[in-house]
């Protein structure tokens, strides 16, 4: 069975909901993070990092 893999969009790496160490939701999307402090640079500047990346790959 294949994962949904994710792109953590501060760092670039690939994580699934289960390996995420953190995840945060914007605007109606679920973002995953390879850790905590991603998520919250995130956070802090979310249109930073969604330049014309659509972070789901289904
Ligand atoms: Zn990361």
């Amino acid at each position: 069975m294949e994962q949904p893999t994710y792109m953590d969009p501060v760092c670039g790496m690939q994580v699934t909901p289960e390996s995420a160490a953190a995840q945060s939701d914007y605007q109606g999307v679920t973002y995953y993070f390879c850790c905590d402090a991603d998520r919250q640079e995130f956070d802090r500047n979310p249109e930073n990092y969604l330049t014309q990346k659509q972070n789901t790959l289904q």
